[in-house]
């Protein structure tokens, strides 16, 4: 387990440095600091131009340099204790943003060793003052599932645009105005069978009140399903973290060859348990 666990971590963070897009350079930042930070490694800026690139680093990067003498006896006792810099291993870690021509930022990798354990209690380190604190949950589950937190599986490969809609706000009184019309032109009793949202929720709502008839197919519906089934089937967390995952990876398989080589390794983990593999049925039936 153990070995199909640090292949799958280090996998996630690839494929996390090679899929993820972020709309501007502070975007960027926020969401590797959130990547990082669940990780256990904070991030710093080793070099950047704000419209350009930016190469980060491991906190721990740098070594502890003295500081001269006049400035460390101005130092307050309290101020040498919060400093960082015996902490320093000089970590080779780095990976550099790009923005690319399309306005997007992307990422790469420099180096991706750490020369340290990463910190499983995060408060005291210098980058988690930079997450929010209602931020760390969800990053902790993106990471784990393998989701860059910016990347949505676009759903214009496998369905068609039956038309567009402008709206002034997402939300639920423009969503029902926009389904209601849509309706209007598809006819009395005509509705389709299928449906595919991302997690709108207002937009899901509306469509759970308009059609009432028609499969909502959801990512996040079958997500919440699988959560709800398949948690208490495992004793330990970290087993059940890598369920998900390897589900995840699963889910948001970018290709075809990705989809049959994370359905393998998927595969592998289910057959530990019959019984996680006949509820996984059940959940993507009644989603
Ligand atoms: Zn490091």
């Amino acid at each position: 387990m153990s070995s199909i666990g640090s292949s799958m971590m280090n996998q996630n963070e690839e494929l996390y440095l090679a899929r993820s897009k972020f709309d501007s350079y502070d975007d960027l930042l926020r969401n590797v600091r959130a990547f990082y930070y669940a990780k256990g490694n904070g991030i710093s800026i080793r070099d950047s131009r704000k419209d350009k690139y930016v190469t980060l680093q491991c906190a721990l990067s740098g070594v502890y340099k003295e500081k001269p003498e006049k400035k460390r006896k101005r130092c307050t006792e309290k101020k040498q204790k919060k400093s960082t810099g015996s902490r320093l291993t000089n970590c080779p870690f780095q990976i550099s943003g790009k923005k690319g021509s399309d306005g997007l930022w992307v990422l790469s990798p420099i180096n991706l060793t750490h020369n340290h354990e990463p910190t499983t209690d995060m408060s005291g380190h210098p980058s988690s003052r930079r997450l929010p604190p209602e931020d760390v949950q969800t990053v902790k589950h993106m990471t784990l599932s393998g989701i860059p937190p910016r990347q949505r599986v676009s759903c214009f490969n496998t369905s068609f645009y039956s038309g567009f809609v402008f709206l002034e706000k997402e939300d639920e009184e423009n969503y029902t105005w926009a389904i209601t019309a849509f309706k209007n032109i598809l006819g009395q009793g005509n509705h389709p069978s299928v449906i595919v949202t991302d997690r709108e929720l207002a937009l899901m709502n509306v469509i759970e009140n308009e059609f009432p008839t028609t499969s909502l197919l959801c990512v996040w519906h079958i997500e919440k399903n699988v959560v709800a089934n398949c948690k208490k089937l495992f004793k330990r967390s970290e087993d059940y973290d890598m369920f998900m995952l390897s589900w995840n990876n699963v889910v948001y398989s970018t290709t075809e060859t990705l989809f049959e080589k994370n359905w393998g390794e998927f595969t592998l983990l289910r057959s530990l348990s019959t019984k996680i593999g006949s509820l996984l049925a059940n959940s993507l039936c009644n989603h």
